[in-house]
């Protein structure tokens, strides 16, 4: 069942998604760079969440031991922050992080260059944010959940990219994951229809090479089967009247 939000839900999903927001566009930025550990970033993530009163979404959920997925060149999502992972010049590392406040979540992801990145790279980085705000335009109420996959898929597959279908965006809000599935794929007015107040996150998960997933021995890291580098984008949106309000962007 698809959760409509109240006034009084979205507004509380709106204040998570601002401290994340700040989180992910303000505060990482500045401690991304070579020589620094996935597990020093966490830190840092936690002491954030610890003076602003919110609780790290992720710390516990399934087990998943962090309250950052720290995804890191080859590594898709639900990547660890491990203090042996320590970013270096060239590498690309997602931050995907969720924000509790007083009950109500927000979800949100970024890739980060560290240094200085190859140019084929770098282009994977842009084409996956862009892929983003292509799914987030087709946003509205009327409009089907297939229709945000078709168009993140759309926009990528002129790259020659893979599309990651093992992993997909979600309904969010009373709790982390809730209905629907939202994959990065799909088929033009096929689907749950877009309500006035749903909240959803709709993440692309894009590799330079094949769509293809395997499982690291943590049993939660996703690695791309070819081992090329991959890249995430996640917003949560709250579908207006006429289209979608990003929440958890400044
Ligand atoms: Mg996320
Ligand atoms: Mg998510």
């Amino acid at each position: 069942m698809i959760i409509i939000k109240t006034e009084r839900e979205v507004e509380m999903m709106r204040r998570a998604g601002i401290k994340l927001a700040r989180l992910l566009d303000e505060i990482i930025p500045g401690l991304i760079k070579p020589g620094v550990s996935a597990a020093y970033v966490e830190q840092k993530v936690n002491e954030y969440m610890d003076k602003e009163k919110c609780i790290p979404s992720f710390k516990g959920y399934g087990g998943f031991p962090y309250a950052t997925c720290m995804s890191l060149n080859e590594e898709i999502v639900h990547g660890f922050a491990l203090d042996t992972k320590i970013f270096k010049d060239g590498d690309i590392i997602s931050v995907d992080c969720g924000v509790t406040l007083e009950g109500y979540v927000a979800d949100s992801a970024r890739t980060y260059l560290v240094g200085n990145v190859s140019e084929d790279i770098k282009k994977l980085v842009k084409v996956t944010e862009e892929s983003l705000y292509e799914g987030i335009k087709a946003v509205k109420p009327g409009n089907r959940i297939g229709d945000i996959g078709y168009a993140v898929e759309s926009y990528v597959k002129p790259y020659g990219y893979g599309v990651i279908r093992d992993y997909v965006g979600h309904g969010v809000g009373r709790k982390l994951h809730e209905d629907p599935q939202i994959p990065n794929y799909g088929t033009p007015g096929k689907g749950p229809v877009m309500r006035k107040n749903m909240t959803l996150a709709i993440e692309p998960m894009i590799s330079l090479g094949d769509y293809r997933v395997e499982i690291l021995e943590d049993n939660w890291t996703a690695v791309t089967l070819d081992k090329s580098p991959a890249a995430h984008f996640e917003h949560t949106v709250l579908v207006t009247d006429n289209g979608a309000e990003i929440i958890t962007k400044l």
